[in-house]
């Protein structure tokens, strides 16, 4: 007889034990009729997992939480943030779980943890639960990211519990199960010192540099050394989402990761027509998460970062805040190379030599697109037709044709690699008419065009006939797009 998988699946509970001050143990709520609506294969494959038990009643019930393998010890994790930037002291888990931590295929631990699937003492009021529509959403575009290649939390599933949820209307509910290389934010730094427990403080800046920065703990002064990785990776990731026009929305201490990868799919969306003020979130009136304003948040978030650390960085205040402010100096330069990497790339110029040259080019060709609202994404295959001699898809873009046609003379003569910016630039992004058309049909029953969706951006880099559709942008009567948060 072959053994179940439940039995033999091995989660940790590393964070619990070593951090059990911001762990409290905990439940998901009992699903009345759970059917799973998507699974990732090849993902199971990587943790490990056996697809065909998932899709079992067995599986599905682990993929709720409501079946716990043996030795398991499910926790909400405690955490806090800055939320448009004002400090909220107790934010934490309030619809999620941390399953625990699997070994994936290549020995990294992975995070199993779960949305939506129910209330905890950090609820703080709200019902703990999610709805069908947005857990599908974050499944697309956290997939759509990581194809892309862009650091982010996975998506393994997407349950519907068979309970509504109370919304604008009620809506059937869900649960993702969502895999990361772990959860730590920076909002768990600012809990761990909002404690005034500096034993906790290290202890988890300990654990962050074992799990995510482990050179750190060779360097002179380790906790330096952490802030100074997890800034590093930052820079990285903010510059890939604006080499795709992603647009994240919600960039609040809690939902920044001191492992670098992307989190927390809410009100997030692709940019079409390339201008620097594009926000789709609907709370966010001012803009603060604006597309352009992405690199300067990052900056924020990191300054409040250090300001946890600051007892780890020295025990004198001054000098700990001095080597604090002498670290985030280097952050634009870091955030510079990693653009210039990325735009680089975009035009087909990885080998050119001068720099300065080509990101004046890159400012020169963003004030264009601005002014003729160039749709972002295919513009820059259109562009990557131009290096090979086929200049008119990109030139039909531009209002002013002669500014156009000077900055394709002064590119062209840099000799851009065609091939390389299609390696570089995508064909198809999870625009948001495309997200929408598939959360509308998966809610109403049919799961056909959300796995067409998928399997388009799977494969975001190589153009096949008949997607035609997945690469344009929204038609105009798709109107203004309004994204929402905590749904
Ligand atoms: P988010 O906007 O998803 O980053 O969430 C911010 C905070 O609100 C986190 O502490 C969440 O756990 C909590 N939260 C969001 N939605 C709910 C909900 N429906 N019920 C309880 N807590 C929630
Ligand atoms: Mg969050």
């Amino acid at each position: 007889m072959s053994t179940s998988p439940a039995t033999t699946l091995v989660l940790d509970d590393r964070f619990a034990r070593e951090l059990p001050e911001m762990a409290v143990q905990w439940k998901a709520e009992e699903t009345p009729d759970p059917q799973l609506l998507v699974l990732n294969e090849r993902l199971a494959g990587e943790l490990g997992l056996d697809a065909q038990w998932l899709r079992e009643p067995d599986g599905v019930r682990f993929l709720t939480g409501n079946l716990v393998p043996g030795g398991a010890n499910p926790v909400a994790q405690a955490y806090s943030g800055h939320q448009f930037g004002g400090f909220v002291p107790r934010l934490g888990d309030g619809r999620a779980l941390l399953l625990g931590e699997l070994t994936d295929a290549s020995g990294a631990a992975r995070d199993i943890h779960l949305k939506g699937s129910g209330a905890s003492p950090f609820s703080r009021g709200g019902d703990g639960l999610a709805a069908v529509g947005p857990m599908l959403r974050e499944y697309i575009v956290s997939e759509g990211m990581h194809a892309l290649g862009i650091p982010t939390t996975r998506s393994l599933a997407v349950v519907a519990t068979g309970r509504q949820v109370a919304r604008e209307t009620l809506l059937p509910g869900a649960v993702l199960a969502r895999v990361a290389s772990s959860h730590l934010r920076v909002g768990s730094f600012q809990y761990a010192a909002a404690s005034g427990d500096l034993d906790l403080l290290r202890r988890l800046a300990d654990h962050a540099i074992a799990r995510h920065h482990p050179t750190a703990a060779r360097a002179e002064q380790p906790y330096l050394a952490l802030f100074e990785s997890v800034s590093a990776v930052q820079a990285t990731l903010i510059a890939q989402w604006m080499s795709v026009g992603f647009v994240h929305g919600v960039m609040n201490t809690d939902n920044m990761t001191i492992s670098g990868e992307t989190i927390d799919y809410g009100p997030c969306a692709f940019m079409e027509a390339y201008d620097p003020a594009t926000v789709f979130s609907s709370i966010d009136s001012w803009g603060r998460y604006a597309y352009g304003n992405q690199p300067s948040i990052a900056v924020w978030n990191l300054a409040r970062f250090a300001e946890t650390l600051l007892p780890l960085f020295a025990d004198e205040q001054d000098r700990a805040v001095a080597i604090a402010e002498e670290s985030l100096r280097g952050f634009p330069a870091r955030y510079a190379a990693a653009l210039s990497d990325g735009m680089r790339a975009k035009l087909g110029l990885r080998g050119a030599a001068d720099n300065d040259a080509v990101m004046a080019l890159v400012e020169d060709l963003f004030a264009q697109l601005q002014q003729s609202r160039v749709d972002f994404t295919s513009f820059f295959r259109r562009l990557g037709s131009a290096a090979r001699g086929d200049l008119e898809p990109a030139r039909g873009e531009f209002v002013d044709l002669a500014a156009f046609d000077d900055w394709l003379a002064r590119w062209r003569a840099l000799d851009p690699d065609g091939d390389a910016m299609d390696r570089a630039n995508p064909v198809y992004i999870p625009r948001n008419h495309l997200v929408e058309e598939a959360l509308k049909a998966a809610t109403a029953g049919d799961l056909g065009p959300l796995q067409q969706l998928l399997a388009v951006l799977a494969a975001p880099y190589d153009e096949r006939p008949g997607l035609e559709r997945y690469a344009q942008p929204a038609p105009d009567d798709f109107g203004t797009y309004r994204t929402f948060c905590g749904t």
